[in-house]
């Protein structure tokens, strides 16, 4: 019978997890990338739509259609050629991006069966590709051109960029203030959604096609970008993102056991081979109740780390519903499986502390959602009188980031009310030959955009250094 079922309408078929029991017990990959087989069966189900509506989601636009052809024909080499030829990680997209909102929430399918499994066909062609070739193909670099341009920041905006500039024939040189490459996907986002190796194998690709890398080196402050330009560098871009933790004004925001989500997260998930010298020790929450404060993809990675951790009670407060909260719907579905608790609707108040000054309860308000805003939003509104109380041990801020500009004031470089860098379509800034994109100009966004970001601002500086050789 199921022989007789048009592809299309059969059931989606799904990376398969980890059991939750296990998992919770380290920080390795959760999910587990697909058979040729599942994805050669997955990639069938795709309509082959005329206009694909997953490739106008997509903010690379990848031909998202095309490698799932060639996919289901088992041309998996071809199909991950094709993957490679608009992004630059695609198997790390294929990994982290958040694919309900993207490409997967507009396929067309969706609408009454089930979206094509898009990232784990695009993890799994680019992971077999690797496999059968030894490695990241490196592509055709152009003649040498015989300018340098320097990117700070070598988080996926800048690492795009590097990359498409030394393709044209650029010489690159990435400044980085932490000790490796690789920005937020080193320190910031766990290893239970996307293991380090995968991020190493990618920074050791970039330096075999000539990215020069100098990392511990904080630009802006013993080296600005005025130096840069005098060391013969003949355009900067910025790729600086936006992890500044924005805090709540909150009674009792000062006591202890009150953290930032970033540091949380970094010195719990970064192994110490990354980091600087210094104290990093892990957590130890054996036993400890653990409230999150946030609804985005860093409170569900705050979350999955308390209970990594050993935590008894893990709860997420967030002041709107599940429906309208901004992380992706898989790290929630994972959050739940691994026990962590939810409280939709709910709005923290105040911290209450100890005679000793450490944070023991957070005085909630619960909240209800009104008209949308304008971002379509429903805007959540305080029940009067609905206070309650909840215990914590620990209480984790994640209510999202401001920018992180390379120096706080400088006239010739213009930002938003938002502090972000205001860039024109070539993405350079107001400081002729310095480009900025990413999260440093979207405010914190995405994988994806930052990597367009990247590589629009490498054919910028390319269209730029061009116009002025002539
Ligand atoms: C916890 C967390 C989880 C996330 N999960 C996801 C997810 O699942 N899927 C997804 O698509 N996105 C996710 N994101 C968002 C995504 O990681 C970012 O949008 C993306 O990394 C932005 O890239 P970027 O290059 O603009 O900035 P970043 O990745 O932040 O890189 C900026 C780099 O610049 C360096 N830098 C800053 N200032 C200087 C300076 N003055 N000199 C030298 N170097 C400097 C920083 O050290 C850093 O390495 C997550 C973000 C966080 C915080």
């Amino acid at each position: 019978m199921s022989g007789r079922v048009a592809p299309a309408k059969r059931p989606r078929i799904e990376p398969r997890k980890r059991p939750p029991e296990e998992r919770i017990r380290d920080f390795l990959a959760v999910s587990l990338e697909l058979t040729a087989e599942e994805a050669q069966s997955e990639a069938a189900r795709c309509i082959k739509c005329k206009n694909p509506a997953c490739e106008q989601a997509c903010p690379l636009n990848n031909r998202i259609r095309d490698w799932l052809v060639l996919t289901a024909e088992g041309r998996f080499l071809e199909a991950a050629e094709c993957s490679r030829q608009t992004s630059n990680m695609p198997e790390i997209c294929g990994r982290i991006c958040p694919q309900d909102r993207l490409c997967e929430g507009a396929c067309v399918l969706g609408i009454k069966y089930e979206p094509v499994a898009i990232g784990a066909i695009e993890w799994f062609i680019n992971e077999y590709a690797f496999r059968q070739l030894g490695g990241i193909p490196c592509p055709e670099v152009a003649p040498a051109t015989g300018e340098r341009v320097a990117i700070v920041g070598a988080g996926p905006a800048g690492l795009a960029c590097a990359e498409e500039l030394v393709k044209r024939g650029y010489q690159v040189t990435v400044f980085e203030a932490w000790p490796f490459p690789g920005g937020l996907l080193i320190y910031g986002i766990p290893g239970f959604k996307l293991e380090k190796w995968v991020v190493e194998r990618r920074i050791a690709y970039l330096r075999a096609l000539g990215v020069e890398f100098v990392c511990g080196t904080r630009i802006g402050e013993h080296v600005t970008l005025d130096d840069l330009f005098a060391q013969g560098y003949s355009a900067i871009f910025l790729g600086t993102g936006a992890t500044v933790p924005k805090r709540p004004k909150i009674e009792g925001i000062e006591l202890k056991g009150i953290h930032d989500a970033l540091p949380f997260l970094i010195r719990n998930n970064v192994e110490p081979r990354f980091l600087p010298s210094g104290d990093w020790r892990r957590d130890d929450l054996t036993g400890k109740t653990v409230v999150v404060l946030g609804g985005g993809d860093t409170a569900m990675d705050s979350l999955r780390t308390a209970r990594r951790l050993g935590a008894a009670r893990v709860i997420c407060a967030y002041r709107r519903d599940e429906e309208n909260m901004p992380g992706s719907r898989r790290e929630v579905k994972a959050a739940k499986e691994e026990g962590v608790e939810f409280l939709w609707l709910t709005n923290p108040i105040r911290f209450i502390g100890d005679e000793n000054g450490w944070v023991r309860k957070v005085e909630c308000i619960r909240m209800e959602l009104g008209e949308p805003d304008e971002e379509g939003r429903r805007k959540p509104i305080p029940i009067p009188g609905s206070n309650f109380e909840l215990e914590a041990d620990m209480v984790i801020i994640a209510f999202g980031f401001d920018p992180s500009p390379v120096s706080l004031e400088d006239p010739r470089l213009k930002r938003t009310p938002w502090g972000t860098y205001e860039v024109d379509a070539d993405k350079m800034t107001s400081w002729p030959g310095v480009f900025a994109g990413g999260d440093v100009v979207r405010g914190a966004d995405l994988l994806a955009t930052a990597l367009r970001d990247g590589r629009d601002a490498a054919a910028g500086i390319d269209r730029y250094l061009r116009a002025r050789s002539r």
